[in-house]
């Protein structure tokens, strides 16, 4: 639905130097407040708040974007490279800093992945709007991170889900670092001149070029994300690389058998490391043979089972939500980069859902994961560990 070029609606606070209709396509967003979700913890408030208060709560990876309120008008969206963010509700989430993807994985101006021409535009798209917000910084190192826990902001750690957008130009990871990226996630799910993605049949690992890629982004000091790369591209770059290696947004496929999530020796080898596995909790990802329904509870079925497997400071969370409705937009997506095989489940029955109950968007995530982790008896140290204590120590030791 589109709206002539009249008064902005107090959700339109992304881009506030353009004219709504005018300079971009004025489409009716999503409402950020929304909620479908019925999980609440009934853990001890006070400790809840006091936790979030206390400690750095990192988000490994997230999209704290609001999608469109109708999802006939996503392709004009995406066309347009404003992907708005919901900066008031992220403020109420208690997180001091979210790893920030955008929905950079989906054609903006074609039906393929993104070219480098798409990151950097949206990149400089990202950075005006942020320029342009109280109380939101770009963090570009740890001590960033720490400013903005003292100074009550929320840090945005620019990232990818790809690096295919380098295509064979080495020096890209540079010009994307100097431009503020401190994550790169090596390959999605189709292959690139990087390694496997985990949409293929045949496993072919690391490419030499990756090999390459992986030497640069250690020497300028870029985190690592295996998370949608095949296998044995993250056993190979796990291997390859000298730093520790991030899987931010995966779960355990000992929990739940399918593609997308991780199998024991690509856990354990991030672990010995050094790594930290984010779980992540998107519609249809980790769901668990005890919860076939996705909610919060099938999530922790993956976070303890990564926890029993590499340790509690090797797992933090990147939720991979959004405000709006993500099961609709996975939907939109698949429209457009071809359905995969990285959800399939076989044989075994499970439940689509309309939303991640208790993990549905940013604002929520990270009070009902405290809540969960305060009600099944962790220690505070050790949920300021996985709410951001963790991250912090990979941080300390790639960013450098
Ligand atoms: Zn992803």
């Amino acid at each position: 639905m589109y709206h002539p070029a009249a008064a902005k609606p107090a959700d339109y606070e992304s881009f506030p130097y353009l004219r709504r209709g005018t300079d971009f396509p004025a489409v009716e967003l999503s409402d950020p407040s929304a909620r479908r979700s019925r999980f609440t913890a009934e853990a001890d408030e006070d400790r809840i708040e006091r936790l979030l208060a206390e400690n750095v709560t990192i988000s490994f990876h997230d999209h704290p974007q609001l999608l469109p309120a109708d999802v006939a008008d996503m392709p004009a969206f995406l066309r347009s490279k404003h992907e708005f963010t919901a900066f008031t509700e992220l403020r109420r989430s208690g997180l001091t800093a979210v790893f920030d993807n955008w929905f950079g994985v989906i054609g903006s101006t074609r039906r393929a992945g993104w070219k480098w021409d798409d990151l950097i535009t949206t990149l400089g798209l990202r950075l005006a709007d942020l320029a342009h917000q109280d109380g939101a910084v770009v963090a570009r190192t740890v001590r960033d991170i720490l400013d903005a826990k003292r100074d009550g902001h929320v840090a945005f750690v620019l990232g990818t889900e790809s690096a295919g957008m380098i295509e064979n130009d080495l020096d890209r990871i540079d010009v994307l670092y100097g431009l503020g990226i401190r994550q790169m996630g090596l390959v999605y799910a189709e292959t690139n001149t990087l390694g496997s993605g985990q949409k293929e049949q045949h496993d072919g690992g690391l490419t030499a070029f990756g090999r390459r890629a992986v030497e640069r982004m250690n020497a300028v000091g870029m985190l690592i994300d295996v998370s949608h790369a095949s296998d044995r591209t993250s056993l190979d770059a796990i291997e390859a690389s000298v730093k520790p290696v991030a899987i931010t947004h995966a779960g355990a496929r000992a929990v739940w058998p399918i593609t997308r999530m991780k199998p024991d020796d690509v856990l354990r080898a991030c672990a010995e490391r050094g790594g930290v596995l984010g779980i992540e909790a998107a519609p249809h990802t980790t769901v668990s043979y005890d919860h076939r329904a996705q909610s919060i509870e099938s999530v922790m079925d993956h976070f303890t089972y990564a926890v029993e497997l590499m340790g509690i400071e090797h797992v933090a969370f990147g939720p991979d939500t959004l405000y709006g409705d993500h099961a609709s937009f996975q939907k939109a997506i698949g429209d457009v980069i071809g359905s995969s095989r990285v959800f399939d489940a076989g044989d075994l029955e499970w439940e689509r859902v309309s939303h991640v109950d208790g993990l549905e968007n940013p604002t929520e995530n990270f009070r009902n994961i405290a809540g969960w982790l305060v009600e099944h008896g962790y220690r505070d140290d050790e949920i300021a560990a996985v709410l951001g204590g963790n991250i912090l120590r990979l941080l300390n030791e790639v960013w450098r």
